[in-house]
């Protein structure tokens, strides 16, 4: 029996791959508003949490530390621990997961249909994979994670089966 592809890919070249992933989903022809309502941010009031890949989870960290923000915040009222605590804006907006721009808030259009970014959520799928991530989680789990994780070494690698070579 032939051994699945192993696949290697760094921290720096998977962040390069979200990036481009979020770039991309920029460049589409989906008519969308976000006017940072911050609606969407309040889960416990939606219901839904959005979900990050590992490679997205890490870049939203970088994002947060760079913000000057290192611990995550505990919120009661169940919104994002992303928002700011004095003024309410999200903390790394222009570094947001895909979930929160391609979400369910009908004021900025409503959810994007699959098959628009099918193609981009199986990219994040493989960075993840790629990175030795589990799949999606929802965003606090995923950004403690990220934050727990050592930080990356230069070239650092973590290698595992791409989901192509197990056939998901
Ligand atoms: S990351 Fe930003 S846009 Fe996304 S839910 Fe949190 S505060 Fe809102």
């Amino acid at each position: 029996m032939t051994k699945p592809r192993r696949e290697i890919m760094s921290e720096e070249q998977a962040l390069h791959e979200v990036q481009a992933v979020y770039e991309e989903l920029e460049r589409r022809p989906v008519e969308r508003a976000c006017t940072r309502l911050t609606e969407c941010c309040q889960f416990k009031l939606t219901g839904k949490t959005p979900y990050l890949t590992l490679g997205e989870a890490i870049f939203a960290a970088r994002a947060m530390r760079a913000s000057g923000q290192h611990k995550l915040q505990e919120k009661k009222d169940g919104s994002c621990p992303l928002l700011h605590p004095e003024n309410g804006s999200c903390l790394i907006y222009e570094h947001r997961p895909f979930s929160c721009r391609t979400h369910f808030c009908q004021a900025a259009g409503g959810p994007y249909a699959r098959r628009e970014v099918v193609d981009l959520i199986r990219k994040l799928e493989d960075v993840d994979w790629a990175m030795g991530g589990c799949g999606a989680q929802s965003l606090p789990a995923a950004l403690k994670v990220a934050l727990d994780r050592p930080r990356a070494l230069k070239g650092g690698v973590r290698a595992t089966v791409s989901p192509r070579a197990r056939g998901r």
